[in-house]
């Protein structure tokens, strides 16, 4: 673990009022105990079946994330533990995570991932899309789904203006969103943005949520 960039870090997320997710895909479970053992519960995975061998492996007081493109079929999986799914790109999804999550007696808190890079992404919403599942009928019916936010990714570039423009325009349909929908609902608070590479401009633009993985591993 990286613990001089996490001491950086922790001042930073304190003055934002920001959490920080320790994105620990592809680190062995060796690097994960680390992270627990420094005091970290917070950890985001992108792929189902990693994150469920670890999640089976490690203590029952981690706080699993899913941060990658989730597929239906694959629900049931994550349904008995997951804590935030953060990749939800569909109503189709949304209607799955909600089934099993009744069936766990459970209520699952998801965010609603926004296209917002200039690069060609294959996954994300754009504002319409996103205004079109809160409308649908059936998503008032969810009832063991909580919606606490949207979650997206800027391009991967060094134009930091360019990065700083997408992450704005998250935060600009975030508010748009929680006026329009959920100006009723405290837990619709959750901004999910900024990476080891653009973390700074993202708690600049207002992001809640920081996924970091490689910054925290590597010195
Ligand atoms: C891997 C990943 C991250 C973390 O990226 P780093 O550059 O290693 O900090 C964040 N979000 C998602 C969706 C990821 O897949």
């Amino acid at each position: 673990m990286n613990t001089a960039f996490y001491n950086e870090l922790a001042p930073l997320l304190k003055a934002h009022q920001a959490t920080l997710i320790a994105v620990t895909k592809n680190q062995p479970l060796s690097a994960l105990q680390e992270l627990y053992d420094f005091g970290l519960r917070r950890f985001g995975e992108n792929r189902v079946q990693e994150l469920c061998e670890k999640q089976q492996q490690l203590p029952a007081d981690i706080e699993w994330h899913l941060i990658g493109h989730l597929q239906s079929n694959k629900v049931k999986y994550i349904a008995p533990f997951i804590s935030y799914i953060h990749s939800v790109d569909s109503l189709k999804l949304l209607e799955e995570i909600n089934k099993h999550a009744a069936a766990n007696n459970r209520i699952i808190k998801c965010m609603l991932q926004c296209y917002i890079a200039s690069e060609e992404t294959k996954y994300g919403l754009d504002k319409q899309e996103l205004i079109d599942i809160l409308n649908a009928p059936n998503f008032k019916t969810l009832q063991h789904i909580e919606i606490v936010g949207l979650m997206g990714m800027a391009t991967n570039t060094s134009d930091t203006k360019l990065i700083a423009q997408e992450f704005k325009h998250l935060k600009n349909i975030f508010n748009q969103i929680q006026s329009q929908f959920f100006s009723t609902q405290k837990s619709f608070k959750e901004l999910s943005m900024g990476m080891s590479s653009d973390y700074q401009i993202a708690l600049a633009c207002g992001s809640t949520m920081l996924r970091i993985g490689s910054m925290l591993f590597n010195p």
